[in-house]
C-alpha cells in the first residue's frame, strides 16, 4: 500500500486506471542514486511527495506534478510517445508500462551521464522494457526522423513553446509542456490548428537549448 497514491488519487490528481497501474507498479526509488536510498531508505523517498537531486543540478520531478502532467496527456496503449527531458528515467518507465509492447517511447535528455543514468535505472529495474529508446540531444527539437507522435510530453520549461513539438505532433494528438511556472496542454485539432489550455502554479529546472559543455 502506498499513502502517496492513495492520497494522489483523494486528491484527483490520479484518475486513469493505467496511470494509477504504472505508479503502483514503477516505484520511484529505483531511479535515484545509491547514496541518497542509502541514506533516506527506499519507503521514505516512494512516499516522498517532492523533487528530489540526481546531479548536474537536476531533479527527479515531484509525484504530485508527474500525475498531472500524465492525466492531461493521457497516454493511451500503443502510443508512440516523445518524452523530453528524461531524467532519471522514472517517468519514462511509466510510459514504458502505460503504452505497452505494441506502444513506444522515445526518451531525450540533454545531459550525457543523465541519459545513462535514466537508461540504466530501467535496465536494473527488471520491468524488461524493450519498448523504448534513449536519445542524447536537444529535445526542444523534437525527434523528425520518427515524427509524427501521438503524445509528446516535456519535463523543463521554456519560455514559449517550441514550434518543431507541434509540428511533429499527429493530428489529434497531445503536447504537454510546462513554460515558465505554468503547465500547458495543447491537442492539435488540425495542421496549424491547436487547442490550448493553461494550467498555473508550478516550478520546473529549465529547458536549455544551447550546446552541452
Ligand atoms: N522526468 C524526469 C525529469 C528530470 S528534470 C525525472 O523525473 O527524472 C528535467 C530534465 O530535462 C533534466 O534531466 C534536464 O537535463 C533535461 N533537459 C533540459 N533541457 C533539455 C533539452 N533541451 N533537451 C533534453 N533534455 C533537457
Amino acid at each position: 500500500m502506498s499513502k502517496l497514491i492513495d492520497q494522489l488519487i483523494e486528491q484527483k490528481y490520479l484518475k486513469s486506471p493505467r496511470i494509477i497501474e504504472a505508479f503502483k507498479k514503477i516505484k520511484r526509488a529505483d531511479f535515484l542514486p545509491p547514496k541518497i536510498i542509502k541514506n533516506k531508505g527506499r519507503e521514505f523517498v516512494n512516499q516522498y511527495n517532492a523533487p528530489i537531486p540526481i546531479g548536474y543540478e537536476q531533479t527527479i520531478s515531484q509525484p504530485l506534478t508527474v500525475a498531472f502532467m500524465l492525466e492531461l496527456l493521457q497516454p493511451q496503449q500503443n502510443d508512440k510517445i516523445l518524452d523530453i527531458g528524461s531524467g532519471s528515467g522514472w517517468q519514462t518507465t511509466m510510459l514504458c508500462q502505460i503504452v505497452g509492447p505494441k506502444g513506444f517511447v522515445y526518451a531525450i535528455e540533454r545531459i550525457p551521464e543523465l541519459k545513462d543514468f535514466g537508461q540504466e535505472n530501467l535496465a536494473k529495474a527488471k520491468y524488461g522494457f524493450k519498448n523504448v529508446e534513449f536519445i542524447c540531444g536537444d529535445g526542444s527539437k523534437g525527434l523528425k526522423s520518427q515524427a509524427p507522435f501521438d503524445k509528446i510530453i516535456v519535463a523543463a520549461s521554456s519560455e514559449k513553446i517550441p514550434q518543431a513539438l507541434k509540428d511533429q505532433l499527429k493530428i489529434g494528438g497531445r503536447l504537454v509542456l510546462p513554460i515558465k511556472n505554468s503547465i500547458w496542454l495543447l491537442i492539435k485539432k488540425d495542421k496549424n490548428k491547436f487547442e490550448e489550455k493553461e494550467y498555473p502554479g508550478f516550478v520546473f529546472v529549465p529547458l536549455i537549448k544551447d550546446k552541452i559543455v
